[in-house]
């Protein structure tokens, strides 16, 4: 065992200590972290680092989803709207595929919102104060409860639109016309 490698981890010597009659080799991460490592745990690929291949996957993604996200992002002046320029959702808000095993369309807005504002609390609803559900400026973005967004429509003389679903033909003209192109 003395010298192999497993992941991310060397073998250095024998630890002394046991587990359940198993073997903890004393072993090195790429990172430098030494620790003891159960030898059933090398063998069959359950630890393959001290944990920093873990962060290292982790932290990529986000890099990624984030690069993505602003690269399908118009920005324009501070106080614009930034349209999103990739697809738009049933709603007509933007969508943006999650990373990972398990992909899942994401809401855009939401993502800029935790991403420049923070993390969404249980339950709220990110909303735009300027109406336009393809906007992805933080300075338009705000979190509220489900009612707030009803008293802002109903204000804003938008109720009987709450929360409507839109009709394919509507999708395909927002998305053509967020640039102001005519139909
Ligand atoms: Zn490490
Ligand atoms: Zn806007």
């Amino acid at each position: 065992m003395i010298g192999k490698v497993f992941g991310r981890w060397t073998v250095i010597e024998d630890s002394g200590e046991r587990t359940y009659g198993t073997v903890l080799y004393l072993c090195e991460c790429v990172c430098g972290t030494r620790r003891p490592v159960r030898s059933t745990m090398l063998r069959n690929g359950t630890s393959q680092s001290c944990g920093c291949l873990h962060r290292e996957i982790i932290s990529g993604i986000k890099n990624t989803l984030e690069e993505r996200l602003w690269k399908y992002i118009n920005k324009r002046g501070p106080n614009d709207c930034w349209l999103w320029t990739a697809s738009l959702n049933a709603y007509g808000y933007g969508q943006i595929q999650s990373e990972g095993k398990n992909r899942k369309p994401l809401r855009a807005s939401r993502v800029v919102y935790s991403l420049t504002k923070g993390p969404i609390p249980k339950g709220k609803h990110v909303l735009h104060t300027c109406d336009n559900r393809a906007c992805c400026n933080p300075k338009h973005l705000r979190v509220g409860t489900h009612q707030d967004n009803m008293d802002d429509m109903n204000t804003k003389g938008r109720n009987g639109n709450v929360g409507r679903k839109l009709s394919t033909v509507e999708i395909t003209r927002r998305q053509k016309t967020r640039y102001g192109e005519q139909e």
